[in-house]
């Protein structure tokens, strides 16, 4: 794609995409070692809860026209690449089995989880629903068995799916600082939606071949040719990174049941320390307390589209879905909401986050880190392509 790399992200990043790149260079090796751990591999998810937008009558899609249009021969490929397979979650992956939850068997807990004391309410700083974790529906799902990869799902439902949440991007109050918030809003859901058609790019299945690759002129077609979306990736990537920088003082006072996850906080610690507090000024969106009603109306309309998930068909993108959404709304909640001086004040937020947003935050910062990896292969590709054409 055709872009100055050593431009600025811009909308409040103080840094170019080459610095973004060095960065993720040398981080990436340990976040994908952290992100394997035992202790970020598994996310909770509620597969029965009801798309609460629209009447879904249909219930589960099992009309594969109504769901899958991106290949159009399915009716000749074998039976484990058809759509439901390929968008389906991997055999024993999914566990439902509370008790290995609630007695941290494999699942370590953070020991001192002063967090998720019910029945405080103070006032809402959410940005998704956290109470879906302890929902008795909710299953463990093992996120390295299932990897974010093309599965076939598309058509109508999955336009649906996104233009309800472009649409959660109409903003109707007339005051200052509603451009840049709207702007951000739009970057948000647009680096997602590019980030998800990189993956279903760079793990793409070849129906001819049988094998799974690197797809360039999928890539091109998704996102290469559209330098905004790129920039959209980095821009949330500043994002997330920004956020993970602002809580690390506060996460090196929790502590981890064994020894065995000490690794992890060592691992968490040379990821964040390659992070830089100029990558993102989050103070530049609601600095002041006109500011605030717009907060509330960010807030609302960045839940909603973390509710949108829920009305995902193919159990696979809903998964990574639930997960990114609910990374960015971690990220959110920590740039916007742990805006006081007060240094107790600001550990108590980081204390409450509940350890699925924060496995969620981390795994959003790898699915953007591998993102950007991807995006820098693709361009050697594109430019391998041109001096063979
Ligand atoms: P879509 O990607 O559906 O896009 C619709 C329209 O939005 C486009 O025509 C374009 O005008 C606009 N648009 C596209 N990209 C952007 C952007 N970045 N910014 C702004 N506008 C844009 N498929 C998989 O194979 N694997 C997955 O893991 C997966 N996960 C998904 C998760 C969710 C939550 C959703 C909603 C869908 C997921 N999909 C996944 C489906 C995938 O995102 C596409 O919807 C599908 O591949 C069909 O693509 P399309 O080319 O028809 O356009």
């Amino acid at each position: 794609c055709k872009m100055d790399k050593d431009s600025l992200v811009g909308s409040s990043c103080d840094v170019t995409f080459t610095e973004i790149n060095d960065i993720n260079h040398k981080i990436r090796h340990d976040l994908l070692s952290l992100v394997h751990s035992d202790f970020f591999k598994y996310f909770k998810l509620n597969l029965y809860k009801q798309c609460p937008f629209w009447s879904d009558s249909n219930g589960y899609c099992v009309n594969r026209a109504c769901a899958v249009d991106v290949i159009e021969d399915w009716d000749q490929l074998p039976e484990y690449w058809q759509p439901e397979i390929l968008g389906g979650f991997a055999n024993e992956s999914v566990s439902a089995d509370k008790a290995r939850d609630d007695e941290c068997a494999f699942l370590d807990q953070l020991c001192d989880k002063s967090f998720a004391q019910k029945g405080q309410k103070g006032p809402d700083i959410e940005y998704c629903d956290v109470e879906d974790f302890d929902h008795d529906e909710s299953v463990l799902v093992d996120l390295t068995a299932n990897p974010e990869r093309f599965t076939g799902y598309g058509g109508e439902q999955s336009s649906q799916i996104w233009s309800s949440v472009y649409r959660e991007n109409c903003f109707s109050m007339n005051e200052t600082g509603q451009s840049l918030a709207k702007d951000a809003f739009y970057r948000l859901v647009s680096g997602l939606h590019a980030s998800i058609g990189t993956h279903l790019s760079n793990d793409h299945l070849n129906t001819e071949t049988g094998k799974w690759g690197p797809n360039l002129e999928l890539f091109m077609l998704r996102v290469g040719n559209f330098p905004d979306r790129v920039a959209n990736i980095y821009f949330n990537y500043a994002v997330v990174a920004k956020a993970l920088w602002k809580i690390q003082p506060y996460l090196s006072h929790l502590g981890f049941c064994n020894a065995y996850h000490e690794d992890v906080k060592s691992m968490i610690t040379s990821v964040v320390s390659n992070l830089d507090s100029k990558i993102f000024n989050e103070d530049l969106l609601f600095h002041d307390d006109i500011s605030s009603k717009l907060k509330d109306d960010f807030r609302s309309r960045f839940k909603n589209v973390t509710k949108i998930m829920d009305c995902v068909h193919c159990d696979r993108c809903r998964l990574w879905g639930k997960v990114q959404t609910t990374g960015y709304a971690t990220s959110l909640k920590i740039l916007f909401e742990i805006d006081s001086d007060d240094e107790d004040v600001k550990q108590t937020i980081v204390d409450k986050l509940t350890k699925y947003e924060l496995i969620a935050l981390f795994n959003t910062f790898d699915r953007l880190s591998k993102s950007i990896e991807s995006i820098n292969n693709f361009e050697k590709m594109y430019n391998d392509s041109l001096l063979t054409a």
